[in-house]
C-alpha cells in the first residue's frame, strides 16, 4: 500500500491544487507509490457524511496532509485542527498557507471595516452583511503555523510543481525533503552593474529597458532600472529554464514566494534593497503592498483598532 495523502484547501483559490496536477506525467508514477484518500477539489466529498448525517468531520487518517489557503474562518479552523489530528507530516502547500498570500491583503484593515466597505461597495441594492448559515470569520487571516504545527513549508503562489513532486518523492523514500533558501535574486540571469541612476521608484506602466529577442543576460536588473522588483528579498523557487518566471516575461517579481527567510519582513527587507540600490524607500506609493504574499504573523495590521 502506498503512502496515504490527504489534500485539503482552505482560504484558497484551487491554483495549489492545479499546481499538484501539473506535476503532469510524472504524477502518474507517483500515484503507483501515493494513495490520494481525500481531496476534495478533485473528488466529491462530504465532510458530514453524504447525506449530513455524521456529527464528526470525516477526514480518513493520513501519513501525510496537503494543506493549501490560509485560515480565515472557524470552518477553516475546524478543518485544519482535524487535518492536522489525522495526519503525520502537515505541509503548507503554497504561500497563503505559508505567509498568509493574498487573502491576508485582509489583515490591513478590521473585519468591521473590510466588511462594510464590502457590502456597501456591492452593485446589488440593499445587500446586507450576511450573518446567518456561514462560517464565523476570524479576527485576521492566519498562516496555518500560527494555528497548528507545520512540519514543512512550500511556498509559491502557485508552488513550483517539481517541489511537491520531490518533496512527495524524498517522503516516500523517507528522505528529508529540500528546498532552495536562497532569493529570487540568486536565480536571476540579468545584468547587474550596481546602483543606477534612478532615485525614486518607477511605475511599471511601460516596457522595462531592453531590445526585443535580445537574451536576458543583457538586460539590466530591473531594479537598478528602477522598478519595483522584489526579488531580493522573495524566496527562489519559481526559476524554470534558468530564470525567475516573472523576469522571463521581463516583468518585475511581485514577491509571491514569500520571504527568504522564514520571518522575514518583504517590507523592510525592501526598503533595505531600495537604499542599497540608491532609491529612496519615501517613494514607494504604498508601502503595505509589499506584504502582498506575507501579511499573517502580524506583518499586516489595521492602522486603527475595531473598537
Ligand atoms: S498560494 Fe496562490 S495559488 Fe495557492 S491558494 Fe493561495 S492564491 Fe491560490
Ligand atoms: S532585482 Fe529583479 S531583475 Fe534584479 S537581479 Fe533581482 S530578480 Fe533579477
Ligand atoms: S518572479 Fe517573483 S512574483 Fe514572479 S513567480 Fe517568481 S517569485 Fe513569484
Amino acid at each position: 500500500m502506498g503512502v496515504k495523502v490527504v489534500s485539503e484547501w482552505l482560504h484558497s483559490c484551487s491554483g495549489c491544487e492545479i499546481a499538484i496536477l501539473n506535476i503532469g506525467e510524472e504524477l502518474l508514477d507517483l500515484l503507483e507509490r501515493v494513495e490520494l484518500v481525500h481531496i476534495p477539489v478533485l473528488m466529491d466529498k462530504k465532510y458530514f457524511g453524504q447525506t449530513g448525517q455524521e456529527n464528526d468531520l470525516d477526514i480518513p487518517e493520513a501519513d501525510v496532509a496537503l494543506v493549501s489557503g490560509g485560515v480565515a474562518n472557524d470552518e477553516h479552523l475546524e478543518v485544519l485542527e482535524k487535518v492536522r489530528s489525522r495526519c503525520n507530516f502537515l505541509i503548507a502547500l503554497g504561500t497563503c498557507a505559508t505567509h498568509g498570500g493574498i487573502p491576508s491583503l485582509l489583515n490591513q484593515w478590521t473585519k468591521k471595516e473590510a466588511m462594510e466597505t464590502i457590502y456597501s461597495t456591492s452593485t446589488t441594492d440593499d445587500c446586507e452583511i450576511p450573518s446567518e448559515g456561514i462560517p464565523k470569520m476570524l479576527d485576521r487571516v492566519y498562516a496555518l503555523d500560527e494555528q497548528v504545527k507545520v512540519d514543512l513549508m512550500v511556498p509559491g503562489c502557485p508552488p513550483n510543481s517539481e517541489h511537491i513532486a520531490s518533496v512527495l518523492k524524498a517522503l516516500i523514500s523517507g528522505k528529508s525533503p529540500t528546498l532552495p533558501d536562497k532569493s529570487v535574486c540568486s536565480t536571476c540571469p540579468t545584468l547587474r552593474k550596481g546602483k543606477g541612476d534612478v532615485k525614486g521608484v518607477k511605475r511599471f506602466l511601460e516596457n522595462a529597458n531592453f531590445t526585443p529577442g535580445e537574451p536576458l543576460e543583457r538586460m539590466r536588473c530591473l531594479l537598478e532600472q528602477g522598478y519595483m522588483c522584489m526579488g531580493p528579498v522573495t524566496a527562489a523557487g519559481c526559476a524554470v529554464s534558468g530564470a525567475p518566471k516573472c523576469i522571463s516575461a521581463r516583468v518585475p517579481c511581485r514577491g509571491c514566494y514569500g520571504p527568504v527567510r522564514f520571518n522575514g519582513n518583504q517590507l523592510l527587507d525592501m526598503m533595505n534593497a531600495l537604499a542599497s540600490n540608491g532609491i529612496d524607500w519615501r517613494s514607494i506609493e504604498d508601502k503595505r503592498s509589499l506584504l502582498r504574499f506575507s501579511g499573517a504573523h502580524g506583518f499586516l495590521r489595521p492602522l486603527k483598532h475595531e473598537k
